[in-house]
């Protein structure tokens, strides 16, 4: 993926008519393999501007640091980022009208620490997809759903057979053996809270997890405060995960946190679906956990 001109071309027209005050998209990094999200504000900026193969990072959630503001914002949107947006716009986390979005037919991105990994010197990983981002290799939606203007050839949508077969696996399990295989999956998470803060979904302005009275979850890194940390923000991603992927992405210890993703995207699939989330934004429609009926059933309480 190289479209670097185009999006050059378009954030010079919208910053020269003054149609927006800035662009978000991506600049190269020291190395090859990096590149970085960066904001262009002038004219002049734009030359920084670059948008390929390693143009990972979901931009959608640094629209959360403009969200009490006036300035109207131009933002670059693979197919997976654009769902991001749904969010924002589905959650009144931001306003249609203040933005313009430059869609991207996305390909597929490389994964940059794949890529330092095999140029390091050290042991070369092996890998049969040529560097291709393990989100990518389970892609629903390439094409942006949302956008003001598209950029390259619309992508063909794949069958993901593959999708739910390890949750499927997973589900399999005794409860008991659920219970480890999760415990054991989490025991190594340091509570970093990368996960939640490069999120879209996670957009409260107050955290529970950063709330002191009460506090709500301990702060130390064992089991029982690891799985209530992941209890409740799974619970708060139920339907409104966007499986962009970037959660798992920036995991220090590479927790395989789209296993919890996928599995509460196969339920809420099957017990309201079937539903995809963020996938086209229908104003004032909200996600199925988002709204409640005077007569839905409650004996689960
Ligand atoms: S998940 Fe899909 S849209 Fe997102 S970067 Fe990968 S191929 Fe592109
Ligand atoms: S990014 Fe990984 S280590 Fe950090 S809080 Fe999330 S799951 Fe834990
Ligand atoms: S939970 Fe992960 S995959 Fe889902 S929207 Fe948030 S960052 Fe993306």
């Amino acid at each position: 993926m190289n479209y670097t001109k185009e999006i050059r071309e378009i954030a010079t027209r919208l910053l020269e008519n003054e149609q927006v005050d800035m662009v978000m998209a991506w600049e190269k990094g020291d190395l090859e393999y990096q590149t970085v999200p960066f904001i262009a504000r002038t004219v002049d900026e734009v030359s920084r501007i670059v948008c390929d193969e390693y143009s990972i990072h979901n931009l959608s959630n640094s629209l959360l640091r403009f969200r009490d503001g006036q300035e109207k914002i131009a933002i670059v949107v693979k197919g997976c980022d654009s769902r991001g947006v749904v969010r924002l716009l589905e959650d009144n986390q931001f306003s249609r009208e203040r933005l313009y979005i430059i869609g991207v037919a996305c390909p597929g991105v490389k994964d940059p620490l794949l890529a330092m990994k095999q140029n390091s010197g050290f042991e070369k990983v092996q890998d049969q997809d040529e560097g291709l981002a393990s989100k990518c290799r389970y892609c629903l939606q390439p094409n942006p759903v949302i956008y003001d203007e598209l950029v390259g050839e619309e992508q063909p949508l794949t069958e993901l057979q593959e999708r739910f077969a390890r949750i499927e696996e997973i589900e399999q399990m005794s409860a008991d053996e659920r219970y480890k295989f999760f415990e054991d999956m989490i025991s190594t998470c340091i509570r970093c809270y990368a996960c939640r803060q490069v999120c879209v979904a996670c957009n409260c302005r107050t955290c529970i997890f950063d709330e002191t009275r009460p506090q709500w979850v301990g702060r130390e890194t064992n089991i029982s405060d690891n799985m209530m940390y992941h209890l409740i923000r799974a619970s708060h991603m139920a339907g409104r995960c966007v499986e962009c992927g970037e959660c798992e992405r920036v995991c220090p210890v590479n927790i395989p946190l789209m296993l919890i993703n996928r599995k509460l995207i196969k339920d809420v699939n099957g017990f309201f679906g079937p539903y995809e989330a963020g996938m086209e934004y229908v104003e004032g429609r909200k996600p199925p956990l988002s709204v409640y009926k005077e007569n839905d059933p409650d004996d689960f309480l």
